[in-house]
């Protein structure tokens, strides 16, 4: 089991280099593993686990992630991107 700090380093530099995209997906769905492998730390979604999986037009296949690791993408992209599409929150 990896650290959430050792995930986010590892993630961050996926998504400097173009191995995660940096993209919003079109859709999310959530649901029981069939032993997938993440995208994100390449270890195997257990059994046990929930399998979070994105699709996006722009991506070359739908990313598979454990939730932990969805989460930690999600934020991190956000924090990356440059284009302010979607503000957080409501500047005054
Ligand atoms: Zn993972």
């Amino acid at each position: 089991m990896k650290s959430e700090e050792s995930l986010r380093t590892l993630i961050q530099g996926k998504l400097v280099s173009g191995v995660l995209p940096g993209q919003d997906c079109a859709k999310v769905l959530g649901g029981p593993s069939n032993g997938e492998t993440c995208d994100a730390c390449r270890d195997t979604v257990e059994k046990n686990q929930l399998v979070m999986e994105c699709v996006g037009e722009h991506y070359p296949k739908t990313l598979q992630f454990h939730v932990r690791c969805f989460y930690i993408w999600d934020s991190e992209r956000r924090t990356l991107g440059d284009e302010p599409a979607c503000p957080s929150a409501p500047a005054e």
